[in-house]
C-alpha cells in the first residue's frame, strides 16, 4: 500500500471509520495513480479499515487501472450489473458485516449514491473524508513536485509561443489555437483549464474568455494557461505590451511585479499564509490600487488547478515544506486594461523554489 493510503488508513482507525469510499476521479488518481473519467458509471476506491483496499470499475477500464500501476484487487462490472451489489458481496466475503461509520466525499458523492450506499448498510452513518485527503494532498512528495515542475516548464513554453505568435490584427482565439496546437505537438495531452489570451481593455477581466478581439498597438496582452503532466497541473500568467506602453500601464505593471516579488519573498516554511497575500496587497494598496486587486493572491496547485491551501488574507494556517501554490497578484482597471503575473511556487526546507521560469521583466513586443 502506498504511503498515502497508509496514512488514510491510520486516520480511519483513529476516527473509528469502518469503510472509506472514494469516488472523485481526482482523489482516486491521488491514491492509486489511476486516472479515469467514468462519466455516469461508478468508479470507486474502497478502503476497509482492516483489509486491503480495492477498486470497483467498469470492466472496460480494468486493464487501464492495472497499466497505471494499481496492484490491488479490481472488481470489474458490466453495464448490466449492479456495482453496489458487487461491493456488498465483496465486503461480506471479507467478513465486514458490521459497518457503522463510512467516510465519503460529501462534496462530491451525489445524494442518489449516498442513498444506495446507505441502503447496503442501513445502520451506518456517513462522515466526510475530504478534510483529511485535502490535508494529505496539500503536501507534495518528490515525485509530485517533479511532475509539477515538468508541467510548469511546458507552461513557460506556452507563453513563449503565444508571444512569438502576436501580430497586429490577429485575434485572441488565434493565439489560443496556436499555443494549444504547439503544446500538443510537444506531447501535452491536456490543458489544466481553458487557455486565456486577452487583448487591450479585455485584460481587465480577471476571468475573461478569449474572443475575436483584434490586436492593436498599445494593447496589453494577458496570457493565463497551464498544462497537465501525468495528472498534475501548472498555471502561469504573463502580461506583455504590444508595440508601446503608456504611463499608467507601465505603472500598474511595475506595481504588480513588485507585489508579486514581495509575496514570493514571504514564501518559506512557518510563515502564516495570510502574510503572503498581505505582502502583495500592501504594495498594491500603497500604490493606490488596493480596490483594483480583486482576488486572493493565489491557490494550491496539484491534481486540480485550484486546491489547498487557499492563499487568502484570512488563512491563519502556516506554510509547510512540500506545499505548491500560485502567487498571482493583479491590478484591473475597467475599460482600460489589467496586469497579472503568476508563478508556481513550491515550499522547500528553507524557503521556496519557483517552478515557472518565463521572464517577468516588462516586455514590449514589436
Ligand atoms: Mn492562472
Ligand atoms: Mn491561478
Amino acid at each position: 500500500m502506498s504511503a498515502k493510503l497508509n496514512e488514510l488508513t491510520r486516520w480511519m482507525k483513529e476516527r473509528g471509520v469502518d469503510l472509506t469510499l472514494i469516488t472523485s476521479p481526482a482523489n482516486i488518481l491521488y491514491l492509486t495513480r489511476f486516472h479515469c473519467d467514468p462519466h455516469e458509471r461508478l468508479l470507486s476506491l474502497i478502503i476497509p479499515a482492516e483489509e486491503q483496499p480495492f477498486l470497483i470499475a467498469p470492466r472496460m477500464e480494468v486493464q487501464r487501472a492495472k497499466d497505471a500501476g494499481w496492484k490491488g484487487e479490481i472488481l470489474g462490472y458490466d453495464d448490466a450489473e449492479d456495482p453496489w451489489k458487487r461491493i456488498r458481496e465483496k465486503l461480506d466475503r471479507l467478513g465486514r458485516h458490521a459497518v457503522r461509520t463510512i467516510a465519503v466525499e460529501k462534496e462530491h458523492l451525489t445524494q442518489g449514491r449516498a442513498e444506495r450506499l446507505l441502503s447496503l448498510y442501513p445502520e451506518s452513518s456517513l462522515v466526510s473524508v475530504e478534510e483529511k485527503i485535502y490535508e494529505l494532498r496539500a503536501i507534495k512528495d518528490r515525485d509530485e513536485i517533479r511532475l509539477l515542475a515538468r508541467a510548469a516548464r511546458l507552461a513557460d513554453y506556452g507563453v513563449e509561443i503565444g508571444i512569438d505568435t502576436l501580430r497586429e490584427g490577429c485575434t485572441e482565439m488565434e493565439i489560443v489555437a496556436e499555443i494549444e496546437y504547439q503544446l500538443k505537438r510537444q506531447g501535452v495531452q491536456g490543458m489544466s483549464f481553458s487557455t486565456t489570451v486577452l487583448f487591450g481593455e479585455r485584460t481587465a477581466l480577471p476571468h475573461g474568455t478569449p474572443e475575436t478581439r483584434k490586436l492593436a498597438p498599445g494593447d496589453l496582452v494577458l496570457f493565463d494557461l497551464g498544462v497537465i503532466v501525468e495528472g498534475y497541473c501548472s498555471d502561469i500568467t504573463r502580461t506583455v505590451a504590444f508595440r508601446r506602453i503608456d504611463v499608467e500601464q507601465r505603472q500598474i505593471y511595475d506595481t504588480v511585479l513588485r507585489a508579486q516579488r514581495a509575496a514570493i519573498q514571504r514564501c518559506s516554511p512557518g510563515t502564516p499564509i495570510r502574510e503572503v497575500d498581505q505582502a502583495a496587497r500592501k504594495v498594491i494598496t500603497s500604490a493606490g490600487y488596493g480596490d483594483r486587486f480583486t482576488h486572493r493572491v493565489g491557490h494550491g496547485l496539484g491534481i486540480e488547478v485550484h486546491e489547498y491551501p487557499s492563499l487568502s488574507a484570512s488563512n491563519e494556517q502556516t506554510l509547510q515544506e512540500g506545499m505548491v501554490f500560485t502567487v498571482e497578484p493583479g491590478i484591473y482597471l475597467p475599460g482600460k486594461g489589467g496586469v497579472r503575473i503568476e508563478d508556481d511556487v513550491v515550499i522547500t526546507a528553507d524557503g521556496c523554489q519557483i517552478l515557472t521560469h518565463f521572464p517577468k521583466e516588462l516586455k514590449i513586443v514589436e
